[in-house]
């Protein structure tokens, strides 16, 4: 089964020769540490000092943005907003707050109006980078379904499909086993109606009804809905749920240890106008999220705390997940950059292939944090006691144990000179970092990999035993 879905040809990104990719999310390393250029506080709000960090950044290639804060632009529609919240509020807002505003506000945040993905964009992610990633995870459902014993019904559910390429390269790939696909209805959890459209050509669906939102994908004949959240996609019908670079764009709250105990980092507006984080004089609901990861961390992770991100949003998805998934069947998959450890500081902003301040133009860069991966596992395993929790491993050994080496082999077969140039790129950034032992090596002009940095976990049925390639 695994052999026929690697050396079986899909009928078009076969052999992929797009530009090849700059910049990852990724690009994250661990030598110098993270600042995300906090002002200076105000009288009344206590300073943020300087994260001590587990997380770090390397940031010496970085170009860095000329300093224009002499020059007055005039605020954006979204900043206008950030500081109407604030000034209504009577107080500065979460970090978590700012951060759920400036990526899905419905008028202005980051992802609702445009393509943000690819050289033209801001970011790649590995769907982009090669076919054989969207190919990689449909042999991972393929595998489940069969340890599910084949339904004739299942709800493949994604998380954030970006231009929904990995489920066409998934649905490309997979196209053989036609049990498979026709047991399938496409679920597409996403809040940009800009994307939607995208993933709507991509998939190359034909409308069945526009005000439902449900089409049918014509690269395996199979139904596609739109959701903005998971709780609406309906239940009851066994469920594979892939996440992949999801996580990391879900709201994280920040909290410094003071001499006045643990204060939450917010974002104020100082006198010169401009936006500031400052830390919370008292404490705030999300502590209690805070003391709940705190029960989760290891001794030696409580002893060096200073710093700490959580992120409620994702326990409270991982917690809707895993009672899907107890009460009917499946399991999901989480690939994404993170730590298998408690995160202190890590929240980034991205614009133009380049890091920027967080607090600079909301809006136009992507902000995006570190995945917490250890509280995705004490979330699933709390929600349900019908789940395991597998992994997490890493991007590398995940997909060269599902064979990509195989796949690339096979690709290799039928291709010229410049397509096998482009198509080893693109399998060197899915799985290199110098710690992949499946190809020959990288060479000087091959972009730094994406293998070691991104993790891969997936929470199943106990039913389903270990899921492929946990076991
Ligand atoms: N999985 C894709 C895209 C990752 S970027 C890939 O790997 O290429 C994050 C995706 O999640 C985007 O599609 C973005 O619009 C979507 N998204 C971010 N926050 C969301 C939210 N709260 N609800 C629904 N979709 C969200």
């Amino acid at each position: 089964m695994l052999r026929k879905l690697l050396t079986q040809t899909s009928s078009r990104r076969l052999l992929f020769s797009g530009v090849p990719p700059l910049f990852s999310k990724s690009t994250i390393s661990p030598f110098s540490s993270l600042s995300s250029s906090p002002e200076p506080p105000s009288s009344e709000s206590p300073a943020v000092e300087h994260p001590g960090t587990t997380i770090s950044i390397d940031r010496s290639s970085l170009y860095t943005p000329p300093d224009h804060s002499h020059e007055s632009t005039p605020d954006s529609e979204l900043v206008k907003h950030l500081k109407s919240i604030i000034k209504f509020r009577g107080g500065p807002i979460s970090v978590a707050e700012y951060m759920e505003e400036v990526l899905t506000n419905p008028k202005a945040g980051f992802y609702m109006n445009r393509d943000v993905f690819g050289a033209q964009g801001d970011f790649i992610t590995s769907p982009e980078v090669s076919q054989m990633f969207g190919e990689m995870i449909g042999v991972w459902t393929v595998c489940l379904w069969e340890q599910m014993g084949r339904p004739e019904r299942v709800n493949l559910v994604e998380l954030g499909p970006g231009r929904g390429t990995l489920m066409a390269d998934l649905l490309r790939g997979t196209s053989k086993f036609k049990n498979f696909t026709e047991s399938l209805h496409i679920h597409l959890v996403e809040c940009s109606p800009a994307l939607q459209k995208l993933q709507h050509q991509n998939l190359k669906c034909t409308d069945e009804s526009s005000s439902e939102k449900k089409a049918v994908s014509s690269l395996a004949g199979t139904p596609v809905h739109w959701h903005a959240t998971l709780q609406e996609v309906p239940s009851g019908v066994p469920t594979l749920i892939i996440a992949h670079e999801f996580y990391d764009a879900l709201p994280v709250h920040q909290f410094q240890k003071s001499t006045r105990g643990w204060c939450e980092k917010m974002v104020d507006v100082g006198e010169d106008s401009k936006f500031r984080f400052v830390l919370s004089p008292q404490p705030t609901p999300a502590a209690l999220y805070l003391m709940k990861r705190c029960t989760w961390a290891t001794p030696e992770e409580r002893e060096k705390m200073e710093h700490v991100e959580i992120s409620p949003k994702s326990m409270d998805l991982t917690q809707e997940m895993a009672k899907r998934i107890g009460s009917d069947g499946g399991g999901a998959l989480i690939i994404d950059y993170g730590m298998n450890a408690i995160i202190s500081d890590s929240l980034q902003a991205i614009r133009k292939h380049k890091f920027v301040n967080i607090l600079d133009d909301p809006g136009s860069a992507d902000l995006s944090a570190y995945v917490d991966f250890p509280s995705i596992k004490h979330s699933a395993e709390e929600a349900s006691e019908n789940v395991s929790v597998h992994g997490p491993m890493t991007q590398s050994q995940f997909l060269g144990s599902l064979g990509i080496n195989f796949r690339v082999d096979a690709l290799l077969q039928n291709c010229n000179d410049e397509q096998a140039e482009s198509l080893r790129a693109g399998y060197w950034q899915l799985v290199g970092d110098g710690e992949a032992p499946f190809w020959e090596g990288p060479n000087e002009q091959t972009p730094i990999g994406m293998g070691t940095r991104y993790l891969a976990m997936s929470i199943v049925n106990k039913n389903q035993g270990i899921p492929a390639p946990f076991q």
